[in-house]
Order: structure tokens, then C-alpha cells, then sequence
């Protein structure tokens, strides 16, 4: 399909995605740029609801990038054990929280070049934090993200960079923060990684997913 089929047929699925999902949103709790980027490092390996249980408790303790940064050994592992891989993600926070002191005036930074060469941040997490703390426009490209821009026939790359940027081609940049909103919610609730619930849904006519199954969907029973 070419590029112009493909805005147009974005173009389309965005407005149906707006309908079935009005209050799509980022839905890790947070108050400030630094609680947004030590959620979106726990979001990593845990859901947004175990996320938001933790931090409610963690950003009361810690306070500050310091507070992360001066913790005592172990202090931050036990405030976020129940997330999973809380060692690997304490190290993360620690590091990160010593790079924005020494590198960024203590301050979470507002640009993505600057975002990834923290410890640990990588392209998806740093366009969350743009986009949520800053408004800056970015899409971000997380599981949700790679499995529906396929099954929607909005790219065949599966290099999450690729598709980020053939995303950014066919999408306008004013939307990329909504659009990122749009199918993390549908991913999550419609769209769903092991069986779609397709039925709830109504981009049948523009999802190559759906339209390849349609054959199948229609076949005839099997007469015996
Ligand atoms: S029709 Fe089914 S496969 Fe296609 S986007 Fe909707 S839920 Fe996903």
C-alpha cells in the first residue's frame, strides 16, 4: 500500500479509535516530569495498575531526584519489590536519578536525545515522558503499538524504531500523543494480543487482520 493510502486509511481509523475510546489517556498516576519517568521505568515489566499501587506510597517517601539518587542501599529494592525485577529497575531509578544531578541540574530533561542517553530510557519511554510531562509530540511504540499498526496494515517493518517513523509519516504530527493514547487503550481492552475482541470493535473495514479472516469467518460448515 502506498504512503498515501496509508494517511488516508489512518486518517479514518483515528476518529472511530477517538469514539470507542473518549477518555484514552496515560494512565500512570503522577504528579511531575521525574514521577512520570520512575513510573514509566517500573511500567516496564508490570501493569499500570500495580505501578500506580507502588508509586502512590513511593513519591510520598521520595520527594526529590535526591532523594533517589542519596538512598541507601537496598531502601529503594524494598519500596518497589512488588513490581518485578525490582533490583535491575532500583539500579535504574538510582543511576538515572545520579545522571539528571550531574548532567541535567537535577531536572528531567525535555528532549528525546537527551532523554535516551539516561540510563536505562529507551525511544518508547522517553516519547511517554515528552508527551505526558511535556507535551512535546511523539509515538510511542510499545507492544500495543507494533502489534495493531500490523494488524492495521499501517507498516510491515517490526523494528520498533521502523515503525515509529513510518508512523510519523502517515500520521500528523499534532495527533502522535493521542494516537499513542488511542491504541495503547485499544490494545489493552480491544485489540487484545491473543484474541481479539473483534466483535467490539469497529474498524473491521479498515483492519487487514479482520479482512484476511473473513474468508474463514464465512467458509461453510464442513459437510460430513
Ligand atoms: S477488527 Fe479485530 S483485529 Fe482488527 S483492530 Fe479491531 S479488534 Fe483488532
Amino acid at each position: 500500500m502506498d504512503i498515501d493510502k496509508k494517511k488516508s486509511k489512518a486518517k479514518k481509523i483515528i476518529p472511530l479509535l477517538k469514539k470507542m475510546h473518549p477518555h484514552a489517556r496515560c494512565e500512570l498516576v503522577h504528579g511531575n516530569p521525574l514521577e512520570l519517568l520512575i513510573a514509566t521505568i517500573l511500567s516496564a515489566q508490570c501493569t499500570d495498575v500495580r505501578v500506580n499501587k507502588v508509586t502512590s506510597s513511593l513519591f510520598k517517601k521520595y520527594r526529590s531526584v535526591r532523594d533517589y539518587a542519596e538512598s541507601l542501599p537496598g531502601k529503594i529494592e524494598d519500596d518497589i519489590r512488588s513490581t518485578g525485577f525490582f533490583r535491575n529497575n532500583a539500579r535504574m531509578i538510582r543511576n538515572c536519578a545520579q545522571e539528571l544531578i550531574t548532567r541535567f541540574g537535577g531536572k528531567v530533561p525535555a528532549r528525546l536525545e537527551d532523554l535516551v542517553a539516561l540510563p536505562g530510557i529507551g525511544r518508547k519511554t522517553a516519547n511517554v515522558i515528552l508527551g505526558n510531562a511535556f507535551g512535546v509530540p511523539g509515538i510511542t511504540v510499545d507492544t500495543h503499538m507494533l502489534r495493531l499498526s500490523h494488524r492495521l496494515g499501517l507498516t510491515k517493518n517490526s523494528n520498533a524504531v521502523k515503525v515509529e517513523f513510518d508512523l510519523m509519516k502517515i500520521i500528523p504530527e499534532k495527533q502522535w500523543i493521542d494516537v499513542s493514547h488511542l491504541i495503547v487503550f485499544h490494545g489493552r481492552y480491544i485489540c487484545k494480543a491473543r484474541k481479539p475482541l473483534c466483535e467490539k470493535c469497529s474498524l473491521h473495514k479498515l483492519c487487514d487482520y479482520f479482512q484476511s479472516n473473513l474468508p474463514l469467518k464465512k467458509s461453510p460448515p464442513v459437510k460430513r
